[in-house]
């Protein structure tokens, strides 16, 4: 359940991110903005993304492996390089102790490259389970069927998992979910437009194909792929939308399990929570009561053979990319080149390397950072979100609009900012993880097993503060409402985001904006709603409410407006919390490095002003190419608006913007000031 967190980059349908690799960067001020990358014929106020992007998106193809391809992908590959040079050499050392967590990295590194052996082992693992699922004669059946696969990490009917209460920060409390679906939104099953009608039919074409590669003849094939999709279809008719999905309010149902048992009576709630060792003694939080009482419905009137079909198909689909050639390629074929249009699956060490870091996260994350995170880097980090945070508050207490009252709610919020930097001060224990040499697809399915015990476990413990949401080898960044923390892994902590010894211009205008990003997430229009004990509270007046959300309506209107493919707009509400934070970064950027200046004016570097260089390299960790059916499914699934917008509509808010690049008011990206956002 990381609905909560709220990021610098999608992760969404791309696999983990992972980086490494000391950049070989200029690491003073000349030469970081490369002129030879921007398009200098273009002008800064038609079109700033192909202004300080231009060349470098003309010279740089997209890799026949990768649906997009910009700076956050270019760390991750040569990174991923280093992560495999970690592995490589873990792999070949034969003095590890058995049950060490650097011979857990070697068996699940070397089963899963072991092609030889997979093709052979082919699906044989999951016919136990296939027996398993035919086997279900009545409910009882099914839900103990349920309990074993969402054990197994396969996602069906609803899921569950362990999350703070987001109404009382100090107790975990058990969440359940709508989940299950095998399209990536469902928005796919419902709308009428061509793109939506034809991935449908390429869908029910994959399901068809990969039956007969599990041993079903064309024809009943055909007629299996029918039945899933029209299961699948009455699931997703009753899920919510991603939006909805973002009121937090409507996600909070606390049910008691006579609640459950009376409301959604068709399932027996309460052995299914028995069953996979949760002791429910209060009450769960149901998030969406719509799809839940659908699924009752399911329960009772659905035959039985059909959710069977269904249980075979999530277990088949979910197994898929570890299993044999034939059905890993058939995999790929739909959910990359279909939905994305990668046409090239990558080499199977990187994707090897990308499983194993996320998998054995920390073990891996442990060795990364011993031999690419300077402690340099974190003392140089600490003194830029400290500068980020002063700025931030300097900002919020000169806003106009708001009360006495609301601002000194939004200053403790800030004051109580928990930061962590780097890598975590505990590192995750693996030895309850079993890693063996059987077979790819049941190391992952152990894998998944220990993460959801340990997650269940949770429910019966404090909260875990010191934990962490993403690996230190992950080029990203959050802000988790609920420890009201920004969190900033050791990956992102390099070029072009951050150099160690760079230009403060850079600096402030690549990390410092996504610090100041993380922290304004706090205040977006779903973080505002959380206080500074990470509490879902309503600290704010009903009139700064309103003049908040009147605000931040004009960032919808700006980035409805934008028309990224095909008549395909950006949708301005989805994005919102973003395109806020992104504002917001940059606003409370700029001020830090004003007050870093502290009134000195910097040369200029390669001819651009401090104030240039600024915004150029804000652009420059932007900088993107995108294949157009990657960029069809971004827009409806990602809450990232593209790169290009985030550039364009990040500045055009921004006075300083239309200093540094003389901006006209004839020209496309002008805007009047009354037609400017202003929060903070
Ligand atoms: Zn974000």
């Amino acid at each position: 359940m990381k609905h909560l967190k709220g990021s610098i980059l999608g992760l969404g349908f791309l696999a983990l991110i992972i980086v490494g690799g000391c950049s070989q960067h200029n690491q003073k001020g000349e030469g970081v903005l490369k002129k030879s990358d921007m398009n200098l014929a273009a002008k800064p106020g038609v079109d700033f993304f192909e202004y300080a992007n231009g060349s470098w998106m003309k010279n740089t193809p997209i890799p026949a492996d990768k649906s997009r391809y910009g700076s956050f992908d270019i760390l991750a590959e040569n990174a991923n390089k280093a992560i495999n040079g970690i592995l490589d050499s873990v792999s070949k050392a034969t003095n590890l102790k058995a049950g060490s967590n650097e011979m857990k990295i070697k068996n699940f590194y070397l089963t899963g490259m072991d092609t030889v052996k997979i093709n052979k082992v082919g699906i044989k693992p999951l016919l136990p389970e296939f027996k398993a699922i035919d086997a279900i004669k009545n409910r009882v059946d099914l839900r103990k069927a349920l309990i074993h696969l969402h054990k197994m990490g396969v996602s069906t009917l609803f899921s569950v998992g362990v999350m703070q209460d987001m109404k009382d920060a100090n107790t975990n409390r058990m969440y359940l979910g709508q989940a299950g679906l095998s399209l990536p939104d469902r928005d796919y099953y419902v709308k009428d437009d061509a793109n939506s009608k034809n991935i449908r039919s390429a869908y029910v074409k994959h399901i068809a194909k990969m039956c007969q590669l599990v041993g079903a003849n064309a024809k009943k094939a055909n007629a299996k792929a029918k039945k899933i999709m029209a299961f699948e279809t009455r699931m997703a008719q009753k899920f919510n939308t991603r939006l909805e999905n973002r009121d937090y309010h409507a996600l909070y149902n606390p049910k008691t399990l006579k609640e459950l048992a009376k409301n959604y009576p068709n399932f027996n709630w309460k052995a299914y929570f028995k069953g996979i060792g949760a002791d429910i003694t209060s009450f769960v939080i149901l998030e969406q009561p719509k799809y839940f009482a659908e699924l009752n419905n399911i329960f009772r009137k659905v035959p039985l053979s059909t959710i069977k079909l269904y249980l075979k198909w999530r277990l088949l689909n979910d197994a898929a990319g570890t299993l044999n050639k034939e059905i890993a390629d058939q995999n790929f074929y739909f959910y990359s080149t279909v939905l994305s249009g990668v046409t090239k699956q990558s080499p199977r060490w990187k994707r090897m390397s990308r499983v194993t870091g996320s998998v054995l996260g920390e073990a891996v994350g442990q060795i990364y950072v011993k031999k690419y995170f300077p402690p340099a880097a974190k003392t140089r980090m600490i003194q830029l979100v400290n500068n980020l945070k002063k700025a931030l508050k300097k900002r919020i207490e000169g806003v106009t609009w708001m009360s006495e009252s609301t601002r000194k709610e939004a200053l403790a919020k800030l004051n109580s900012f928990t930061v962590k930097i780097g890598y975590p001060d505990k590192w995750e224990d693996y030895s309850k993880l079993k890693v063996g040499t059987d077979s790819y697809v049941q190391n992952m399915w152990r894998a998944a097993e220990f993460s959801f015990n340990k997650n269940i476990a949770e429910l019966h413990k404090p909260v875990d503060r010191v934990r962490w949401g993403m690996t230190p080898q992950t080029v990203n960044a959050y802000y988790e409402p609920s420890l009201n923390e920004i969190v900033f892994p050791a990956a992102i902590l390099q070029p072009p985001f951050f150099y160690m010894n760079g230009d403060d211009a850079v600096n402030y205008g690549a990390i410092g904006v996504v610090i100041g990003h993380e922290m304004t997430h706090g205040f977006d229009d779903s973080g505002r709603r959380f206080d500074k004990n990470g509490n879902m509270r309503d600290w704010w007046t009903k009139k700064d409410s309103d003049q908040f959300k009147a605000r931040a309506q004009k960032l919808v209107d700006q980035f409805d407006a934008f028309e990224a493919i095909d008549g395909m707009h950006v949708n301005g509400k989805l994005t919102l919390g973003e395109n806020l934070a992104d504002y917001g970064g940059l606003t409370v950027s700029l001020e830090a490095y004003r007050m870093a200046l502290n009134g000195k004016q910097p040369a200029d570097i390669d001819g651009f002003t401090n104030m240039q260089r600024f915004f150029l390299a804000y652009a420059k960790v932007w900088r993107q190419n995108i294949r157009d059916k990657a960029l069809k499914r971004r827009l409806k699934e990602d809450v990232h608006a593209p790169g290009k917008f985030r550039v364009n509509g990040g500045l055009f808010n921004i006075p300083e913007f239309y200093d540094a690049f003389d901006i006209k008011k004839t020209d496309p990206l002008y805007r009047k000031k009354e037609q400017r956002v202003n929060i903070w």
